[in-house]
């Protein structure tokens, strides 16, 4: 997966491999869909939900650019793969999720592993976490149809945060807090479920 999928695909930040390579993805799997967890695709992971491909976690991860000590915010555990990736790199991961089956599914999972240093949440992740703001990185992980504003809002200073935009297909946009503003790109054409807002 690492070798052929991610760095064969141009990813070549080693704490991304290193964590890529670690963490066991069949566990955050359905017993039912384990045979496939280490393929080049996402894959269902219950409530209507994705896991997911390989190469686009570690893409996204590479994109925080992260250095090994920054406070991370994930929105949108899910099966908490990619919290698990973020905590294999980083001291300390919060991670938000709207569904309740699945935020105790990620939670007994990523304990499972003895990850401890992942702080878990239920409920609107578009308000981000105000109480443990600011991040040095922002991890959005289903596709909104604009930026929810509250999130950049809560980068330290040079913090980096990816999203994926749009409507039905969406982008991957990276936005860096830069002085006072913010710097935009957009990255890679992409899929993911759509990001749910109660406000
Ligand atoms: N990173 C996940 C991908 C999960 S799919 C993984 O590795 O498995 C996207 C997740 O975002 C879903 O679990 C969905 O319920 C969640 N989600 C959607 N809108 C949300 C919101 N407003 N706040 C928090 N989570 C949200």
């Amino acid at each position: 997966m690492v070798e052929v999928q991610i760095r064969g695909r141009g990813v070549s930040d080693e704490r991304v491999l290193a964590a890529m390579r670690k963490v066991p993805r069949h566990l955050f799997i359905p017993p039912e869909l384990r045979r496939f967890a280490y393929g080049d695709e996402p894959l269902p992971i219950g409530e209507g939900q994705t896991i997911s491909q390989p190469y686009i976690v570690a893409y996204m991860t590479a994109a925080l650019e992260l250095k090994g000590g920054e406070r991370v915010l994930e929105v949108g555990t899910g099966s908490g793969y990619q919290t698990a990736v973020l905590a294999e790199i980083v001291p300390l991961v919060f991670t938000v999720e709207v569904i309740g089956p699945l935020f105790e599914g990620a939670r007994l999972a990523l304990e499972g592993l003895g990850y401890a240093n992942v702080r878990f949440r239920l409920g609107d992740g578009t308000l981000g976490w105000e109480e443990e703001a600011p991040f040095d990185s922002i991890i959005v992980t289903a596709g909104a149809e604009r930026v929810p504003e509250r999130l950049p809002k809560q980068l330290a200073p040079n913090g980096r945060m990816i999203i994926p935009v749009g409507s039905g297909f969406q982008e991957l946009v990276l936005i860096v807090r830069e002085g006072k503003g913010f710097r935009k790109k957009k990255l890679l054409p992409v899929r993911f479920v759509p990001l749910v807002s109660s406000h």
